[in-house]
């Protein structure tokens, strides 16, 4: 074995992501390095490069949907874990806070790393981290299947479970991309009746295969508000906010009953613009969502496992077309997430 390996290093907002050779990692005490299967593509490197997320980290390897094998284990971890396959978490909390100690490591104010988006991540052959941020794979689960879950599964669990979705409420999801389509089949089986909203035939004839209870095609329909108020009696219990526009922001708070939730969870560059009024008279609950924590992740594996998530993977490509990869989902031109692969 040579003693570098490939990865995607990020140097900085308007950089170019590059390929590069750097050292392979070795574990410290309770950690673990794990050699990389797969690695799913969020829209998170692309807010990278554009400096929209900025957490002030430089020269690292982005990447944090990761799944792989645990090759070799640093001091105190036990011998057990050794050839485990894992879905990576992407966040080690400082475990001292009360974010942390209440299991809410995606909000801790000093996080010791955060894989892919501080320090090293995915696209890249090994990635070293804390063992207990390693989430064990049934063998009947491909990782290259599960690895986009490690963001777009257990960020959809995440924002599920902060709506509190009771059965029989009607669901927006709006936006269908890899958190989209995981949420959509998440708030089915929490009991909730799913309206899907998106640009183009493709994705919602998806959406309706995978259960949603009504499909609106923003490309074709001129008043979504009108139509949620149609299907649902007055309109949506819930709205999951994926896409993050003026526009589409504006549109998914005026899909709302009374007494309504929003949760937002995509962004762009774009404000979301709204008179208090609006929220007050209704009395809409307007919430975010980020990241998610290890339990959640731990719960997507289960629910791969279980068959009622399925994870859509638009197409599986190896480590070297990155930029490939990358523009196709800042093309928006993808069904489902893309995954890199390392062979
Ligand atoms: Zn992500
Ligand atoms: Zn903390």
């Amino acid at each position: 074995m040579t003693d570098t390996m490939r990865a995607i290093r990020y140097l900085g907002p308007a950089q170019d992501f590059q390929l590069r050779a750097v050292a392979i990692p070795q574990p410290a005490p309770g950690q673990v390095r794990v050699r990389i299967a797969a690695c799913g593509m969020c829209r998170t490197e692309l807010h990278l490069r554009d400096g929209l997320l900025d957490l002030g980290a430089r020269d690292f390897t982005v990447g944090h949907e990761i799944a792989g094998t645990i090759e070799k284990l640093g001091e105190g971890v036990s011998p057990i874990r050794l050839g485990e396959r894992v879905l990576i978490y992407y966040y080690e909390g400082c475990g001292d806070c009360r974010y942390c100690r209440s299991g809410d490591q995606q909000l801790c104010p000093q996080p010791k790393s955060q894989p892919g988006f501080t320090t090293d991540g995915g696209y890249a052959e090994y990635v070293v981290v804390r063992a207990q941020n390693c989430v064990k794979v049934p063998d009947a689960v491909p990782l290259a299947h599960i690895a986009p879950m490690g963001c777009a599964g257990s960020t959809a669990v995440h924002a599920g479970k902060m709506a509190r979705i009771v059965p029989g409420e009607w669901v927006v999801v709006h936006g269908l991309g890899g958190v989209g389509l995981a949420l959509m089949q998440y708030a089915k089986s929490a009991g909730g009746r799913v309206i899907a909203v998106d640009l183009g035939v493709e994705k919602l004839a998806l959406a309706e295969k995978l259960g949603a209870d009504a499909a609106i095609d923003a490309a074709t329909e001129a008043d979504i508000p009108a139509k949620i108020a149609a299907v649902t009696g007055e309109g949506a219990d819930v709205v999951f906010e994926l896409v993050g526009t003026t526009e589409t922001m504006r549109r998914s708070a005026a899909m709302l009953r009374r007494r309504g939730r929003m949760v937002m969870i995509g962004y762009t560059s774009q404000n979301f613009e709204i008179h208090p009024v609006e929220l007050i008279v209704r009395e809409l609950t307007v919430m975010g969502s980020v990241g998610s924590t290890l339990q959640d992740l731990h719960d997507i594996v289960d629910l791969v496992a279980a068959g009622v998530i399925t994870p859509i993977i638009d197409r599986v490509i190896p480590l070297e077309s990155f930029a490939e990869g990358l523009e196709a989902v800042e093309g928006q031109a993808t069904l489902g997430r893309i995954v890199l692969t390392m062979a």
